[in-house]
């Protein structure tokens, strides 16, 4: 599957938000997002024009889709399927994103980072309801069991990981087991659960998409 191999912090300065994608760095003083850089060639906003709506739904999208850690055609595939969904087609479009294993992974706190935790399932360290599985856009159900295998519980950037579940907890969806490396895709989450997203406005991704 093909993935961004370029610079990442660019990937965060142009959408002006953490994407977490350096593992501890994200959260270090180095982070340029913490020293408020701006996006890569933008003057200081008193020399920038008005953004045409085009512009704004445009970037919501890329803002989107890099917190993911998508390419555009899987996230346009993640999006029409959303479409097809009863109910609303941001919130799916949230639901589907947060349904994937690689996301699972990374908010069960197995990484520090969505490329980490990508490795973790392309390496084939991870099982779901006991059968491994290597593909990151894996797409859960409420109650799928996740779990490290004996390979990656061995892991020191796993057992380091961990030790966030103590500081900082999972997300309301989730169930996390610290010591037995495993967790449990508990329930679908609803948009206004997803609070580290609160500021995307995936309305404006619908906008774009529906012209
Ligand atoms: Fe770089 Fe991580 Fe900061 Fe993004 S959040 S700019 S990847 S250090």
């Amino acid at each position: 599957m093909a993935r961004y191999t370029g610079p990442v912090c660019r990937l965060c300065r142009t959408e002006q938000r953490k994407l977490f994608l350096k593992g501890n760095r994200c959260k270090s003083d180095k982070c340029p997002i913490n020293r408020k850089a701006l996006p890569p060639g933008k003057a200081p906003k008193s020399r920038q024009g008005k953004q045409s709506e085009y512009a704004v739904q445009l970037r919501e999208k890329q803002r989107l889709k890099r917190t993911y850690g998508l390419l555009e055609t899987q996230f346009r595939n993640t999006f029409e399927k959303a479409l097809r969904m009863p109910g609303k087609t941001g919130e799916n479009l949230f639901a589907l994103l947060e349904r994937r294993l690689d996301t699972v992974v990374l908010r069960l706190r197995f990484s520090v980072s969505r490329a980490q935790a990508r490795q973790l399932v392309l390496h084939g360290h991870v099982s779901v309801n006991g059968k491994r599985v290597n593909v990151p856009s894996f797409i859960l159900k409420q109650g799928d069991r996740v779990e490290l295998l004996a390979s990656g519980k061995k892991l020191t950037l796993v057992k380091d990981a961990l030790q966030e579940v103590g500081r900082a907890g999972v997300m309301p969806w989730l169930e996390v087991d610290p010591d037995k490396m495993s967790g449990r895709f508990a329930s679908i989450p609803h948009r206004q659960d997803i609070t580290d997203m609160a500021d995307i406005r995936e309305q404006l991704v619908v906008e774009l998409y529906s012209k």
